[in-house]
């Protein structure tokens, strides 16, 4: 989306009068008061810090994003939680697997535009085992580098390792960092930040293409089409986009566990999915999800957003 000149030259002038959350606030909201821009305005933000279970979920699940900011001139480190080792279909051993897919990793940040991934080789398969482990690594991560937004998986996708992740971040003390959650396996059914990849495509396509091993199990260029129908979904035409759902950071804890009790209640997405689009659009919630726990994660997750974005629509009118 290309802004009036006016308005470029305006907010340099706003720039540096505001603080700098407020700032951040008013450009992610900026879209939702343009009529013909639905897309969410990408804050300018100069370090970021991406969270990958496996080699190939940053690329997948917020690729275009840190294509787009690395072009901007941020600075984005990739941490990988799991070399990816028990990956289906790999014709190799566990050591050669994991070997090849650090170095399909490192071409993928490479062709992002990305720092070289830092490694933490937990088991892959086990990572809520070691979520200690793992908690440890993420702040000293988050110390050395002072991102202004990390990004991980959403709460509830539905790759064991993708949800420890998040749950690991919930173990550190509150930070004054934006945390996005993006999808990868798993898609958001509302998410509050959609974001323009169009001119970052060839690049999230370019960082898929360099995951051979993972490619032998799933066809990465799926999440290309999720991409083009993020766009449609929200008034783009032909372009791409990438959704996030935003987390707060100081209500991790609770976010965390009500996902992990939504699991337990068997196939949540889906539940969740249709109780979203259903009680959105009819006013009622469905039974299927009366229970106090879906209730509660329902709550936390969804509506609340769901009750934010239509506050923010709210204002152009
Ligand atoms: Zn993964």
């Amino acid at each position: 989306m290309r802004l009036p000149r006016s308005l470029v030259r305006a907010a340099a002038w706003i720039r540096p009068q505001v603080p700098q959350q407020l700032l951040r606030l008013l450009l992610s909201t900026e879209s939702f008061l343009s009529k013909d821009a639905p897309l969410v305005v990408l804050p300018a933000f100069e370090r970021a810090l991406a969270i990958a279970p496996h080699p190939d979920d940053e690329t997948i699940g917020a690729g275009g994003t840190i294509a787009r900011l690395a072009r901007a001139g941020a600075e984005v480190w990739i941490v990988v939680v799991t070399d990816g080792e028990a990956t289906i279909g790999s014709p190799h051993d566990a050591p050669e697997t994991a070997r090849r897919r650090r170095a399909e990793v490192a071409t993928a940040c490479r062709r992002l535009g990305a720092q070289p991934p830092r490694f933490l080789s937990i088991p892959d398969g086990q990572v809520s085992d070691h979520l200690d482990q793992l908690a440890t690594h993420l702040q000293h991560e988050v110390s050395a580098h002072a991102p202004q937004v990390v990004f991980t998986p959403w709460p509830l996708e539905r790759h064991p390792d993708h949800r420890a992740c998040t749950t690991a971040l919930a173990q550190l003390p509150p930070r004054d960092t934006e945390l996005w959650g993006y999808e990868a396996h798993t898609p958001i059914p509302l998410p509050d930040r959609v974001i323009d990849i169009g001119a970052d495509v060839a690049a999230k396509q370019a960082a898929l293409a360099a995951h051979v091993t993972a490619a032998r199990a799933f066809n990465l260029d799926a999440c290309l089409g999720l991409a083009r129908w993020r766009a449609l979904s929200t008034d783009a035409g032909y372009g791409a986009a990438e959704a996030f759902l935003t987390l707060p950071w100081e209500e991790l804890p609770r976010l965390t566990a009500a996902a992990a009790r939504a699991w337990q209640l068997n196939s949540p997405v889906t539940w969740l999915s249709l109780g979203a689009s259903r009680s959105a659009r009819a006013g009622t919630i469905p039974e299927q999800i009366q229970e106090p726990a879906a209730r509660e994660s329902r709550d936390l997750l969804l509506f609340r957003r769901w009750a934010d974005l239509r506050n923010l629509r709210a204002m152009q009118r």
